[in-house]
């Protein structure tokens, strides 16, 4: 296989890197000098593309690759690919889910852990020797709270068994209600967040999801309300959520994901009763080495005439 072009978007794991190359004709997109110079001089090599969260599959990139056959996607969120042409191409498209869904949801704990517990402020506290001044003020506790999820899939499935081993009551959104679970199903996300005291945004992004949580939604979730996004950034109006943490009129969140990264907006970082992550939900070794071999995986099985190890399209 090792004549068979591979277009790698961005870095995203040296693992990965390494054993494409071992592979495949790997292209780095990112060390090209000139775009236009290289798909004028690649384009009818490269029969795949490996993206992630970041960097996917757009329509131009499709277009400029007449020979493209799979997508291996380093991510389960497909929304950095244009999957109708995809369809419509005949091009086949993999993402990574299962292996990185406990981690994402160890994290959105972790997040709610730490908005609600203040660790970080915490942390700070003691780095800076304040402790020897006084006791750190009270917080607030995550055990037993209302805990609404949108979105329950993989990862907004493992929040909720976490969330149940808190003793947190569970209910969720989604556009369908889910068989085999009990926990308590709102087919409107403001009735759900009118019902919760933490909202965990867990559902896939589209263009129906865009802005799922806006103003409506997090005044009904309200200002003793806790969000906490390990979606995707744009789920959630920011101008709006900065705004709301502003006035007080939302209680806290807390943020692997943001609308336009990695840009954050400044008037986060003042604000105490937020805490910030770099999109690191799956970002352990472990995860990212079985999503590599995911990726890996795929490529192989496409090109070997096998079935996908992960199919989306
Ligand atoms: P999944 O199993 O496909 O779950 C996605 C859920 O979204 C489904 O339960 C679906 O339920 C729900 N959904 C889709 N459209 C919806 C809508 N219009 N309204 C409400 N709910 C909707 O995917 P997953 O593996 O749990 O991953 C979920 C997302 O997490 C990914 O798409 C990705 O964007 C994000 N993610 C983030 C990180 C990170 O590092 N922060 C890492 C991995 C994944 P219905 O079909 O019933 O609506």
């Amino acid at each position: 296989m090792d004549g068979i072009g591979v277009l790698m978007m961005c870095p995203m794991s040296s693992y990965l890197e390494e054993e494409l190359s071992k592979r495949f004709k790997l292209f780095r997109l990112w060390d090209v000098p000139s775009k236009n110079d290289f798909f004028r001089a690649n384009c009818d090599s490269i029969r795949g593309v490996v993206g992630n969260a970041a960097f996917g599959a757009d329509s131009e990139l499709i277009d400029s690759l007449p020979k493209l056959e799979i997508v291996s996607s380093y991510s389960v969120g497909l929304d950095k690919i244009d999957l109708v042409k995809c369809k419509e191409r005949g091009i086949r498209v993999t993402n990574t889910p299962d292996v990185l869904t406990d981690d994402v949801a160890d994290i959105a704990i972790g997040l709610v852990l730490s908005t609600l517990r203040r660790l970080c402020v915490c942390d700070r506290f003691m780095r800076s020797g304040l402790w020897k001044n006084g006791e750190f003020e009270l917080t607030s506790k995550f055990s037993g709270k209302s805990v609404g999820i949108v979105g329950l899939g993989r990862i907004g499935s493992a929040i909720a068994k976490r969330g149940e081993a808190f003793g947190c009551p569970i209910s969720y959104h989604s556009r369908s209600k889910k068989p085999n679970t009990d926990y308590k199903y709102y087919s409107n996300i403001v009735d759900l967040a009118s019902n919760c005291q933490i909202l965990f945004v867990a559902c896939a992004l589209t263009e129906e999801t865009h802005h799922i949580v806006n103003r409506e939604v997090i005044d009904a979730l309200g200002a003793k309300g806790i969000l906490i996004n390990i979606g995707r950034g744009p789920h959630v109006d920011e101008p709006e959520l900065v705004s709301a943490l502003l006035e007080g009129r939302l209680g806290g969140a807390g943020l692997d994901v943001f609308e336009n990264e990695p840009e954050v907006p400044e008037q986060l970082f003042e604000l105490e009763n937020v805490v910030l992550l770099p999109h690191v939900g799956s970002d352990t070794v472990e995860t990212s080495q079985a999503m590599a071999d995911l990726v890996i995986g795929n490529l192989e099985a496409h090109f070997l005439s096998k079935p996908l190890l992960t199919p989306v399209v």
